[in-house]
Parts: structure tokens; C-alpha cells; sequence
């Protein structure tokens, strides 16, 4: 858990990065120009791009409000967190359960930069950031650990994350490592993309992502259901990210009717 400084000089602005491409669809201010210019010719090929960042943002923090409302967990895991965007998942969290205890990790030095954000919580709970890239499992176990019990239940997000890791690269096992971590009562959070929906758009954004150096993984609802192998699903299970419990939806603007490319689900441990 290293302080942010140390690490502003290695910030890429010469290539794209996709948590500033994501920061820049939300309309943050923490991107560069190379972040820019991929994120509008993404939206040139696919103008539903920005919609479904927004959506997919809105999705965490529903999920986020299920999981310490409903389920009463007070003990985060954020995988693969981005740039800080009000409300963070902690700040949900902690306005219901003020002495929730969160760990943030991403891979991104410029997620590191703006972490100070992420670690203004309440007095009572705790927040923590850790730099760490999710392939690596069992570090991330091992760090967290040392801020949360992992003998009683955590709430584990991994919002529009696994999209960046392949198959190959050993995403579902990723996954598994994490999920078998956990205590009974712990849940997984996870959203995902996929080009079920539209998948000639789809298709152009990811081939846009390959050319800027990023690679990017559209899976199936069967695909993006096997992530949660062994959880006991919330209803309605794996649906769009717009469609999973709209009720739970606070300061959330009508983004219309058309297909949101990215699915979303809860799934709780036995
Ligand atoms: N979860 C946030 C941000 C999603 S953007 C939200 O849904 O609003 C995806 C984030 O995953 C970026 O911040 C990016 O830096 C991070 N990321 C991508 N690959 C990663 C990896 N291998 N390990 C950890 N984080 C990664």
C-alpha cells in the first residue's frame, strides 16, 4: 500500500488506458487526449458506449445498495475499482453501514494517483487501496486480508473488469480462487460486456480497443453466467446491467430504451 506520489511518473499519456477511457465517457477530468480520442471514435462506431459506462456505474452502485442493505455485508473487495467518480462504492456502502470496511484494488498508476479520494470514509470504517493486478489472486488475498476477515462475509465487485482478461489469461479461474477465499454469506458482484446485444458494434469497439493496445472480451449470457458457477443468483439473475433491480436506482437519469452492452449479476456462497 504505497503513497500515490511515487508513482505519478509513470503514468502512460502517450497510449490509451481504460480506466481513462472509461473516466472520460463519465466525464471526469482525469484522462488525456489519447483517452479522448479513442473514447469519440469508439462513440463514433458505437454511440451507446458512453451510455452503457454511465449504466454500468449505476449498476455498482444498486448492487452495492443490495448487497449492504438486503444482505448486510459489511466488507468490500473492489476489484478493478477506476478513477474515483462520486458516489464510490464505498460512500454507499458506509451512508447504511457507517463502519463498512473497503478494500479498493486496480492495476492503474493513475487509479493510485487519485486513490486519496477513494480513502475519505467514515471515522467508523475503514477504506484501503491497494495496487495489485487481479490475475494475481492470491496477493490480493493475502493484502486484503490484512484489513477485512475473511472469516466472515465480504462483498466482492468486479464491475467491468473481466472484460479486460481473456480466457487464457485465466479469468474464470481468477475468479474461483477469489470466490473459494471467501466465508460463507460472501457474495460476488460482477458486470461484464458482451455482444449479444449488438454485435456489430461491439465488434468495432473492441477492434478499436486492439488497435490502441487494450484487449477486450465480449462474452455470452452463458459465458458471463459461468462467473458465477456455484453462487446462488439474486433474481432475475444475469441481465443487462439496466435491467438488475431498477428499483434500487437513486439519482439515475433515463439513458432510453436501447440495449445496454454489458451484463450484470449477484450471486451469493452457500
Ligand atoms: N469498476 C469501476 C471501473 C471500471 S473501468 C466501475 O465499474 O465503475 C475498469 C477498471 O479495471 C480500470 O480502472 C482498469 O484500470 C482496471 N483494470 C483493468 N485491467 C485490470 C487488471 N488486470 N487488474 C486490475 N485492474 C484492472
Amino acid at each position: 500500500m504505497t503513497g500515490p506520489e511515487s508513482t505519478v511518473d509513470r503514468i502512460d499519456t502517450g497510449r490509451p488506458h481504460p480506466a481513462r477511457v472509461y473516466d472520460w465517457y463519465l466525464g471526469g477530468k482525469d484522462n488525456y487526449p489519447v483517452d479522448e480520442e479513442l473514447g469519440r471514435h469508439i462513440m463514433s462506431l458505437d454511440p451507446g458506449a458512453e451510455r452503457a459506462a454511465r449504466s454500468n456505474r449505476w449498476f455498482m452502485q444498486r448492487a452495492t445498495r443490495h448487497v449492504v442493505g438486503a444482505a448486510g455485508i459489511r466488507q468490500f473487495l473492489d476489484i478493478g475499482t477506476g478513477i474515483p467518480t462520486e458516489p464510490n462504492l464505498h460512500q454507499i456502502a458506509q451512508r447504511t453501514t457507517a463502519d463498512a470496511r473497503v478494500v479498493y484494488v486496480d492495476n492503474d498508476p493513475i487509479v493510485l494517483a487519485h486513490a486519496g479520494a477513494l480513502l475519505r470514509g467514515t471515522p467508523q470504517g475503514v477504506t484501503e487501496y491497494i495496487q495489485a493486478d487481479v490475475r494475481e489472486p492470491e496477493k490480493i488475498l493475502a493484502e486484503a486480508g490484512r484489513v477485512l476477515d475473511l472469516d466472515r462475509p465480504v462483498a466482492l465487485s468486479l464491475i467491468a473488469l473481466m472484460h479486460f482478461i481473456t480466457d487464457e489469461s485465466g479469468a474464470y479461474e481468477l475468479v474461483e480462487t477469489l470466490v473459494e477465499a471467501l466465508a460463507p454469506g460472501s457474495c460476488l458482484a460482477l458486470s461484464a460486456m458482451t455482444a449479444d446485444f449488438e454485435p456489430e458494434n461491439v465488434r468495432r469497439g473492441i477492434e478499436t480497443y486492439a488497435k490502441g493496445g487494450m484487449t477486450l472480451v465480449g462474452r455470452s449470457h452463458a459465458e458471463v453466467g459461468r462467473f458465477f458457477e456455484g453462487l446462488d443468483l439474486v433474481e432475475p439473475g444475469v441481465v443487462s446491467v439496466k435491467d438488475w433491480h431498477p428499483e434500487l436506482a437513486e439519482d439515475e437519469t433515463s439513458i432510453g430504451d436501447a440495449p445496454v452492452s454489458l451484463y450484470g449479476g449477484v450471486g451469493f456462497k452457500a
